[in-house]
Formats: C-alpha cells, structure tokens, sequence
C-alpha cells in the first residue's frame, strides 16, 4: 500500500499555498555608466561598474 493524505486540503489552504507561487517581471535598470539595462543592485555585466566606480574590469 502506497502512503496517502489522511485527509483533502480544503480549497482555501491550497490557494494560500498558491499564493505565494506567483514570479514577478525581472526588473532592470540603466547604467549610469554605460546606459545599457542592467539587474539592479550589482555590478553592470557590460562595463563592470558600480555606482559610477569600475569594480571590476571588464574581458576584451
Ligand atoms: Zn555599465
């Protein structure tokens, strides 16, 4: 015999499980460096800036 829930969730206690399932937009914002859109909060991929600081340096 298989393990089986004793007992149906009600639909009110799935819901508030789903509730939290949801995945909000990915948020960009524009370098002030080099304007191209990069995630917010760490350093731009494209010039390796950070708060108009070269942090990091930057392949080819
Ligand atoms: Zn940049």
């Amino acid at each position: 015999m298989t393990p089986q829930p004793k007992r149906r969730h009600s639909h009110s206690r799935a819901l508030r499980r789903r509730s939290q399932d949801a995945l909000t937009r990915m948020h960009l914002v524009e370098c002030p460096t080099c304007h191209n859109m990069t995630l917010p909060h760490r350093v731009c991929v494209n010039c390796g800036s950070y708060r108009n600081e070269r942090v990091v340096e930057v392949e080819g």
